[in-house]
């Protein structure tokens, strides 16, 4: 298994490396922080180079690549660019639900497009009073004739002014007072349906998050996806994978930082030695290296799980949590050890910090990671040690 420093001979990699130098990606990371956007011409072009849905089924017009192939190109595209474009290749994996549970006119009018880089669609699952504890949602979809009527709110919502449709989800009435939680695939330009951008984040501008109200939206019957009251389920699956890329993606935004603060290191004399030659940089500079590679050995461990179809939950929120918080960490000390010009938006190290910090929260907090992991290793059979 492949440890850190990466691979530049693996052709993927060489794929994804060339394709973020011909699209100046690292440039369009920055700008997309200045000017937030959705980067439509990025994403198309991915669709028609195969970059979106690497590890969606040939069949549904993705790569089908392995999960830990996807984790290697999703690192390394990230490595190379930044967080948004290994968010973007990843935009069919975050649809699984639509690709898994639609009809097959419905993967034919919205996920098949989704991969060439013509449709995007986006998710929605917070609400103004349900978050981390998301089976407190109360969007209620009533079965009226031959389709449901949406009426409540989605809050925190990414892509809430650019995405074409969002796999939405709500409660239908039943005998069980709280309802059962159905996913439906909406366009979002319904009759009802009104889109608010929030104030501004700290990073991942680009998502452009906001809030969006379903006032009596009609949504016909062949929009829900899958079983009424099976949408949690289909969810927990999803954000499972989701989160291990995730990792990978974290990971690799880290990585660049780190690489870039020791040849820095190496070069900058302050008090007549390179400022590798003092201990206090370069010791947490090796932390940092030892972290970041076992949290990638660690991700990977956790991806090959999941291709194997085994269930990974709790490996796969660790993987996300770990990430983050060593990411974090290795970028902070990028920022730190660059001195003043770290702090600064001359170099890229204080926005991977603000675009990583959104891994904290995005997909399940930190704490709901460990919630996640806690209750599958204590009700698991016998816990599997990573191999
Ligand atoms: C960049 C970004 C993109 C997002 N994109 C989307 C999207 O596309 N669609 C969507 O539906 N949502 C999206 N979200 C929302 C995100 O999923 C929620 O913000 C998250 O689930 C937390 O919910 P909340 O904001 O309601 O916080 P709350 O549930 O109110 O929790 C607040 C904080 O309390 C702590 N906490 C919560 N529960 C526990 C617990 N059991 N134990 C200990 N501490 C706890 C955590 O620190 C948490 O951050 C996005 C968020 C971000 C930051």
């Amino acid at each position: 298994m492949a440890i850190l420093p990466p691979l530049p001979d693996d052709p993927l990699v060489v794929e994804v490396t060339d394709f973020a130098t011909r699209h100046k990606l690292a440039d369009r990371y920055r700008e997309l922080d200045r000017n937030p956007a959705f980067p439509r011409e990025e994403y198309r072009a991915m669709g028609r180079a195969g970059l979106l849905g690497l590890g969606t089924s040939t069949t549904l017009g993705g790569r089908g690549l392995a999960l830990p192939r996807v984790g290697l190109a999703l690192f390394h595209l990230v490595y190379r660019s930044g967080t948004v474009f290994g968010k973007l290749s990843i935009q069919p994996e975050f649809s699984s639900v639509l690709a898994d549970h639609g009809s097959p006119e419905l993967v034919e009018e919205w996920f098949r497009p989704m991969v060439r880089g013509e449709k995007v669609v986006g998710n929605q699952i917070t609400e103004p009073g349900a978050g981390s504890d998301a089976q407190g949602m109360t969007l209620s979809a009533t079965r009226e004739g031959d389709g449901y009527v949406l009426t409540g709110e989605k809050s925190e919502v990414a892509l809430c002014m650019d995405a074409d449709a969002a796999i939405v989800y709500g409660r239908v009435p039943s005998e069980d007072p709280r309802g059962k939680v159905t996913a439906f695939l909406v366009p979002q330009d319904l009759p009802g349906i009104t889109r608010d951008p929030s104030s501004g984040d700290l990073g991942e501008r680009w998502q452009r998050r906001g809030l969006v109200t379903y006032d009596q939206v009609r949504v016909p019957l062949r929009y829900r996806l899958g079983e009424e009251g099976m949408g949690f389920e289909y969810l927990r699956t999803e954000l499972t994978h989701d989160r291990a890329l995730l990792a990978a993606i974290y990971l690799g935004a880290a990585y660049a930082s780190w690489e870039a603060t020791v040849e820095y290191a190496r070069q900058r004399t302050v008090f007549g030695k390179p400022l590798a030659r003092q201990e206090a940089v370069s010791f947490p500079l090796a932390q940092d290296f030892a972290r970041l590679s076992a949290d990638w050995l660690y991700t990977q461990d956790a991806l090959s799980r999941l291709e194997r179809g085994e269930d990974a939950a709790a490996e796969a929120a660790l993987a996300k949590w770990v990430a983050v918080e060593d990411g974090l960490r290795a970028i902070d000390h990028a920022i730190q050890f660059h001195g003043g010009r770290g702090y600064s938006q001359d170099l890229p190290h204080e926005q991977r910090w603000r675009d990583v910090r959104a891994g904290g929260i995005a997909h399940g907090p930190s704490e709901i990671m460990l919630v996640v992991a806690a209750h599958e290793l204590r009700t698991r059979q016998s816990p599997a040690p990573p191999r």
